[in-house]
């Protein structure tokens, strides 16, 4: 997920770094992820992004500072620019959008973007319990004590990425209409909103972990935070995201999202105690291997409840 883009003289980065191509002369694609590393070193490394996030072994760490957030409820004016990257769909974000607690520093707000797949794959990165989730949204902040996102994302310490599940709900999500009613690929300017809005509407619940841009050049500068509540958009939102951009004349972008990458020993913390449940009526979930044991226990969860249910009342 990360890359330096130049536009119009101006440099972009998202999580997406078409620099790849024009800096390294390296292109790629998600068709062959496993050949990432042999032209992006950092691809190959021990602390990649994204993992399943399994909800077993997650630490529970109570004292783990809660997020919040300032700038983001943005005015109309000054307007967003939305950008077909190639790679994903790009908002590009005001500097006065920051992270103002949860962390060492505060983390300035650069881009979000998001990763989705078709209407027969979900497309999340995370998978929670290797249950992949339709599409994920990513909000990318760079330390303060860097001038920039380029510069920090080579920082041990550099970036902080807001990650939350998208779901399909029975309703429009007024708020993701803002950008999936006017998606083109085509640059287009949008008039600001509030931001906040297209994230949950709990930030306490979320898993945190050390990881990596999910992009070449795979830097591992990135503190994750992964939102345990999902976002809803309708289906038909959802599907305009996976239906309308392209990367060229014959194809379409989607599927744009990276394998969970191994742990390697690393530790995935919880703010919260409490196991999720899998509720996969709101969304279509996917595997990433076979049947997961979690959804076998959710389902014997449920069983027991009913069980409980009729023995008490
Ligand atoms: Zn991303």
């Amino acid at each position: 997920m990360c890359e330096v883009f130049r536009a119009g003289g101006v440099n972009f980065i998202s999580l997406y770094i078409p620099t790849a191509e024009s800096h390294h002369g390296h292109h790629w694609g998600y068709t062959d992820q496993k050949a990432w590393a042999s032209a992006f070193q950092h691809c190959n490394g021990k602390s990649q992004s994204p993992i399943n996030i399994d909800t077993r072994t997650a630490v529970h760490m109570p004292r783990l500072p809660s997020i919040m957030l300032d700038g983001y409820d943005l005015t109309d004016q000054p307007t967003l620019t939305l950008k077909n990257n190639g790679h994903t769909l790009v908002l590009k974000l005001p500097g006065s959008m920051r992270i103002v607690h949860g962390f060492d520093e505060v983390f300035i707000a650069d881009h979000l973007h998001f990763h989705w797949g078709t209407i027969e794959e979900p497309g999340s990165e995370h998978t929670i319990d290797t249950i992949h989730f339709p599409a994920e949204i990513h909000v990318v902040h760079y330390n303060s004590k860097y001038h920039n996102l380029s510069e920090a994302a080579t920082m041990p310490d550099g970036l902080a990425v807001l990650g939350a599940f998208i779901g399909i709900g029975l309703h429009e999500n007024d708020n993701y209409e803002k950008i999936l009613s006017v998606l083109t690929d085509s640059n287009t300017q949008i008039p600001g909103f509030n931001v906040r809005h297209l994230l949950p509407n709990s930030l306490d619940r979320f898993y945190r972990y050390n990881g990596s841009l999910t992009t070449p050049p795979c830097f591992q500068t990135v503190n994750w935070t992964i939102f345990n509540d999902t976002i809803r958009v309708s289906r038909k939102q959802l599907a305009s995201l996976e239906e309308t951009l392209k990367v060229d004349k014959n194809h379409r972008l989607n599927k744009n999202f990276r394998a969970p990458q191994l742990l390697y020993g690393r530790q995935v913390q919880a703010s919260f105690s409490s196991r999720p449940l899998v509720k996969s009526k709101y969304g279509q979930h996917r595997h990433v291997t076979n049947q997961s044991s979690s959804v076998k226990d959710s389902q014997s969860h449920n069983r027991l409840l009913v069980f409980f249910f009729f023995f008490f009342f």
